[in-house]
Order: structure tokens, then C-alpha cells, then sequence
């Protein structure tokens, strides 16, 4: 899991807060309560105190003391009930003690002896040895003597209810937070699902790719319009790259016209016979520079309008293993004029749907370079098989290969590796810039790397005819 990823760190802190907040909850639930038993019980115990001192104690003058405790173990059973009642006379003399509760939940007589200059009802916890009880004490005046009448209780049941309370809470939260924070993350899991699409098509989108756009899934939300924003800002780019691509094609184009006038003009100025050797010379070398210039405006206009999309391209549906050896027999003295052996590999089915001119240029700048940078005696291979449902053309040869900080860009127009290592072999640097335009354009693409001993491979994966039907037709 990323620990790092916003579907991650949103669930750890709407966690985090869920999980302080049920702490805090708990926390108060659990003190409330705790309060609320103690008051329901006091009140209760103050209740009956006020009951003895009102239909006991009012009549001690002539009942008599002895009366007055037969009575309250009558009504009150305080043992059997697990009840402390003891009532005492102002001076601090016992009129009445109860006995020993049934529970033995405390010991009547270790309960210390109530506050003499209480003037109104009160309650508490009081300590009596190992056990707490809860008493509420009522005063009461009859005649000239003034009583205290204690009515209480162990404490032990309402702590076991608060424990019985916390565990329960404990668990409750537990399987509420468990659940809030799980329900959480597949909300937050949905709510980032669009980035997931944004990103993986954001990823196809490069500059041979910006007709694509990013889904927009229309919900009005910050990840819409950030969807709409990058949209419009892939448009302004799409435009200024086809500005771009428009104006090398037509500088190229216009420059075509020139270039075969002045052409034209060389050749005629060397149908003169009177001219010296130098000049001859000089205009045979303008007439290859000419020519080359040609090359170069010829593939810049090509290289140009296959990235707008301008470029004429049929679509039909070819073997590719007949048109590689087509190719390869023609090359054949070309690389026998250098004593380079070419030799080819060609597995079937390899069918794709494409436009037979661009395909035979791919083919022949990728041989044209092997055996331009394969060093006499070496050998250039190429083979068409299909592999991963995909067409695959490889041209691999024994030369130098490409140094590793160069792969990246032996596609990059105008590039050319290491100038010093090739030596005087010429080219502009465009070639291999076509073969991944048409690649493209054919819905495929091309790799270089090098063998692990020595010499390079140039892969082209194109999709296979019966692929792209089966495209077309979803
Ligand atoms: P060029 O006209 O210079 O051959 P390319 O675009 O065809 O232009 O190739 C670009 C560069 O890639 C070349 O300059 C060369 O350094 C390198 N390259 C291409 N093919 C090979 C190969 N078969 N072996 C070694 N280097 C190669």
C-alpha cells in the first residue's frame, strides 16, 4: 500500500479524528452517566431517609427509641435489602445502627460517624474500610433533640454497571470506528477514481498524441473542472505544436521549388565546356550539397505533416514478412558493395492494415543504418514474426551499437550519436525520426537497444490486421 497516496493519508487522518472524537464521546458518556447513577441513587436514599424522619422519628418522643428501630427493620429490612441505616443524635449517640448486609458488601460499623453541624440534606461517597458507600444523610428536629438520619449503600453495583458500560463502549466504538473509518476509504477510494483514469490517459498524451483528451466525469466537482482546465490547456498546446508542424511543412514546401531551380541551374552552368577543373569541381560538390539539402527538406516536410495528420496515408492490408523481404533482396547489393552479410528470418501472419510506401521507408532506413554502421565482415539480421498479438519487424546488426546515454534520443530530430565514433559515415539525423512518426501514425511504435555483446536491435510493434478490426468493431 502507499503510505504516501492522498486515498492513504485522508483515511489515516478522517481516522485519526473518528477515533479521537469516539475516545472523547466515550470519555463524556461514561463520566455523565457515572454522575447520573450517583444522583438516582442518592436521591432514592435520601428519599427514605426523609420518609424515617417523618413517620418514625416525628413520633420517637412517645414511641421510644426501641420502637423506633423494630420499625425501621420492619418496613425497611436494611440487611436483607444490603441498605446502611443509622440514625444519631446530635451529641454523636447511636439511636440506631443497622446490622450486617446480606452481601457483606461493607461492615455498618467501621462507616465513620456523620458531620454534627449538618443543617441540610447531603450526600457522598463515604469510605469504610476496603468498601465506598453511598449515603445521603438528612437532619431532622423533634421537640429539642436533632437527629441524623444516614441512608446508603454499597458503591459496588454502580461501578460494576460503569464497567459493564465502558466494555460495551468499548466494543460499540471499536466496530463503529472499524466501520466509519472501512466505509470511509471506499468513499474516498470512489471520489479519487476519476484521478486514476485522469492519470493513465494523462500518460498516452504526448506530442504525437494530443488529439486525446482527459475524461470529464460531469459532476461539477474541483476534479471536474481541473479535467475541463487540462483540457483546454492540452487544446492550446495541440494548436501551437499543429502552428509549429504547419509552418516547417510549408517553409519545406516552398523550399522544394527553389532548391530543384537551383539545381536545374548547376547542371546547366556544367554543360559548359569552357569551364576550368576547379569550378567544375566546386559546382559538382554545390549540385551534392543541393541534393542533400533536398533530402533533408523532403523529410522535414514529410516528418511534418505525418505529426499534423496532413500526410496522405492508404490503408490496406499487407503481409508484412513479404514486403521486409522484398525490401531486404533489394538491399542486398548495398550491403554486399560494404561485405556485410544480410540475412533474414521471416515467420508468418504477421498481416497488419497500412499504407505499403511509409512501411517500405521504415524498412529501409532501419537496414539502410544497420549496414551504414556495421563495420566490414559484420552481419545485419531481420526478421518479422508476431509476438504479444502484435506485428514485429527486428533489424539487428553486429556494429558498434549506440552508447546508453544516447538511446533515449537516437529518435530526436537531428540527432546523431557520437560523431567522433562514426566517423565519416554522413546522414542528417532524421531518419529514425520518420520510422517513429510512420510508427505512430500506424498505431505502433519502434525501440532501439543495444546486445548484450555488441551491435544494436531496432524493434517495430504495429497491430496486427485482425486486431484493429476487432477495435473497430467495439
Ligand atoms: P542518420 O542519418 O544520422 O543515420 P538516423 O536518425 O537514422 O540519422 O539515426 C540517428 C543516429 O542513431 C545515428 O546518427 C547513429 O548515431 C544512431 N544509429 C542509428 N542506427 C544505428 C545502428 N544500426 N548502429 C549504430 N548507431 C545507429
Amino acid at each position: 500500500m502507499n503510505t504516501r497516496s492522498i486515498r492513504f493519508r485522508l483515511t489515516a487522518w478522517y481516522g485519526g479524528i473518528l477515533v479521537v472524537l469516539g475516545l472523547v464521546f466515550g470519555a463524556y458518556c461514561y463520566w455523565r452517566l457515572d454522575h447520573f447513577l450517583a444522583v438516582y441513587v442518592t436521591e432514592l436514599f435520601s428519599h427514605r431517609a426523609e420518609r424515617i424522619a417523618s413517620t418514625l422519628l416525628a413520633n420517637v418522643g412517645w414511641s421510644g427509641e426501641a420502637y423506633l428501630g423494630r420499625e425501621i427493620e420492619t418496613r425497611y429490612a436494611p440487611e436483607a435489602n444490603d441498605r446502611f441505616i443509622r440514625v444519631t443524635t446530635s451529641d454523636g449517640s447511636v439511636v440506631y445502627l443497622s446490622g450486617e448486609p446480606y452481601d457483606q458488601s461493607f461492615a455498618p460499623e467501621e462507616v465513620p460517624s456523620p458531620a454534627k453541624s449538618l443543617s441540610g440534606v447531603s450526600s457522598g461517597i463515604v469510605h469504610a474500610g476496603r468498601h465506598d458507600l453511598l449515603i445521603a444523610t438528612v437532619p431532622f428536629a423533634t421537640g429539642n433533640q436533632k437527629y441524623l438520619i444516614e441512608v446508603g449503600g454499597s458503591a459496588t453495583p454502580i461501578k460494576n454497571v460503569l464497567r459493564r458500560f465502558l466494555v460495551s463502549l468499548f466494543i460499540g466504538l471499536f466496530v463503529v470506528l472499524a466501520l466509519a473509518i472501512w466505509g470511509g476509504f471506499l468513499v474516498i477510494k470512489w471520489a479519487l477514481a476519476p484521478v486514476k483514469k485522469i492519470t493513465a490517459t494523462a500518460e498516452e498524451i504526448t506530442s504525437h498524441h494530443l488529439d486525446k483528451r482527459l475524461p470529464i466525469v460531469d459532476t461539477g466537482d474541483e476534479i471536474a473542472n481541473l479535467s475541463k482546465t487540462l483540457n483546454q490547456m492540452i487544446s492550446r498546446l495541440e494548436e501551437s505544436f499543429q502552428s509549429i508542424n504547419r509552418f516547417t511543412a510549408d517553409a519545406s514546401h516552398e523550399l522544394r521549388t527553389p532548391l530543384t531551380i537551383i539545381r536545374g541551374e548547376l547542371e546547366t552552368l556544367l554543360l559548359d565546356e569552357g569551364l576550368s577543373k576547379n569550378v567544375r569541381e566546386t559546382i559538382c560538390s554545390l549540385i551534392e550539397e543541393t541534393d542533400n539539402l533536398s533530402k533533408i527538406v523532403q523529410c522535414l516536410l514529410s516528418l511534418s505533416r505525418l505529426d499534423a495528420g496532413r500526410a496522405q496515408m492508404e490503408r490496406v492490408r499487407l503481409d508484412l514478412a513479404d514486403l521486409v523481404s522484398t525490401i531486404t533482396d533489394q538491399m542486398v547489393p548495398l550491403a554486399d558493395e560494404k561485405n556485410v552479410t544480410l540475412s533474414a528470418q521471416m515467420g508468418g501472419g504477421a498481416e497488419v492494415v497500412g499504407d505499403r510506401v511509409r512501411l517500405k521507408q521504415v524498412v529501409v532506413n532501419l537496414l539502410d543504418n544497420a549496414i551504414k554502421y556495421t563495420p566490414e565482415g559484420g552481419t545485419v539480421t531481420v526478421g518479422v514474426n508476431v509476438s504479444d498479438r502484435q506485428a514485429q519487424l527486428e533489424v539487428s546488426d553486429t556494429g558498434p551499437g549506440i552508447p546508453g546515454s544516447d538511446l533515449p534520443h537516437v529518435f530526436d530530430r537531428f540527432f546523431r550519436a557520437d560523431r567522433i565514433r562514426l566517423g565519416t559515415i554522413e546522414g542528417a539525423g532524421l531518419g529514425l525520426s520518420i520510422v517513429q512518426s510512420i510508427c505512430t501514425a500506424h498505431g505502433g511504435a519502434v525501440k532501439a537497444e543495444n546486445h548484450a555483446n555488441g551491435g544494436c536491435r531496432f524493434s517495430v510493434k504495429l497491430p496486427l490486421a485482425n486486431q484493429q478490426n476487432k477495435a473497430g468493431q467495439k
